[in-house]
């Protein structure tokens, strides 16, 4: 039977920053519901050894950090709950959510970190293949492509660490970038470079992803060069798309105020959205940095923030 209740504070997300916030908000007795979201423990548990996150200096796979985020929050009392949101209604107050699930919930403030979802080329031909050899996330699917040649478009770090990722099973990887410079840091650049087995295929985008969902799935992929203008067929079987990421904020429509791409706007040296009471941390408002540990950085200050102005609200100095 669907359920309604009211919490003092919910945060709604449960990567590092959704996570940090319930570390910081258990701690201060708020007893705070954290709704997980479609996916538990959120962009981490797609990828595979952490590097940089401080604390593990021989790496950590991102499932098991997350977990062990997990683990600390609900130390602190923070309630985890495995449900998504549909529905937000921010203007007035409570705040009020509707769930997947049917249960509605009820706050005095919200933490939204609802992170960012992968980016996709946008072609007809990639949609119609996506589960057939077109895949965004390497840790998923990598290992069906045993022996096999795929192809990895983008230039960031997200696709050279697929790329790297991705040669422990494909016989080889061309890595697809637009411009003649990848933007992934230099040590990952090197790592690259490196490689045996990755090709770089520069100047090039994705004309079409060859192939037919009924007939074995993918069988190539078109590239065209930019600066030629010149078409050729790469023989992969699969295709990973690593372009970035949109922010999760659709929910949201236009009761927040967000920018042009869809990051929520919170005050400077802070967590606040343009609605008191909500804040928001992490990639869901972070456009520029986008790591583990400034989404955590910022899951901290919304908790403070948050208790902060659960304390005014309580005392009336919040109408
Ligand atoms: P980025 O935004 O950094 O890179 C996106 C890449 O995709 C760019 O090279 C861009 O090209 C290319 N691109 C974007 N749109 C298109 C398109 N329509 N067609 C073709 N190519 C396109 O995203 P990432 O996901 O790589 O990284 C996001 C953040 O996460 C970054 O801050 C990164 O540092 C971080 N990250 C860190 C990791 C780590 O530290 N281990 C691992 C993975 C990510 P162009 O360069 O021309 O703009």
């Amino acid at each position: 039977m669907a359920k309604e209740n009211h919490h003092r504070l919910i945060i709604l997300g449960s990567g590092p920053a959704g996570y940090t916030a319930g570390i910081y908000a258990g701690r201060a007795g708020l007893h705070p519901v954290l709704i997980q979201g479609m996916q538990p423990g959120g962009q981490l548990t797609t990828t595979t050894e952490v590097d940089n996150f401080p604390g593990f200096e021989h790496g950590v796979q991102g499932p098991e950090l997350m977990e062990k985020m997990r683990a600390q929050a609900e130390r602190f009392d923070t309630e985890t709950v495995f449900d998504s949101v549909t529905a937000v209604e921010l203007g007035g107050k409570p705040f009020r959510l509707i769930c997947d699930s049917g249960d509605t919930y009820t706050c005095d403030a919200l933490i939204i970190a609802t992170g960012a979802s992968a980016r996709w080329l946008g072609l007809e031909s990639e949609q119609r293949l996506r589960g057939f050899g077109v895949s965004a996330c390497a840790t998923c699917d990598g290992f069906f492509f045993k022996g096999q040649e795929i192809a990895v478009c983008g230039g960031g770090n997200s696709a050279a660490e697929e790329a790297i990722f991705l040669t422990h099973f494909a016989s080889k990887v061309y890595l697809v970038h637009r411009r003649d410079r990848l933007r992934a840091e230099v040590a990952m650049q090197e790592r690259v470079r490196n490689n045996p087995k990755i090709e770089m295929v520069w100047d090039s985008v994705v004309d079409e992803v060859l192939g037919d969902p009924g007939a074995g799935g993918v069988r190539g992929l078109r590239v065209k060069n930019v600066k030629t203008g010149a078409l050729s067929d790469l023989p992969v079987t699969g295709v990973f798309v690593a372009i970035g990421h949109n922010p999760n904020t659709e929910i949201f429509g236009t009761q927040l105020d967000k920018d042009e791409a869809g990051y929520l706007i919170t005050r400077p040296d802070s967590t606040a959205t343009s609605i008191p009471g909500v804040f928001a941390a992490g990639d869901v408002q972070d456009r520029v940095f986008r790591q583990a540990i400034t989404a955590a950085g910022t899951g901290c200050m919304a908790a403070l923030e948050a208790e902060r102005y659960l304390v005014e609200l309580e005392e009336g100095s919040h109408q």
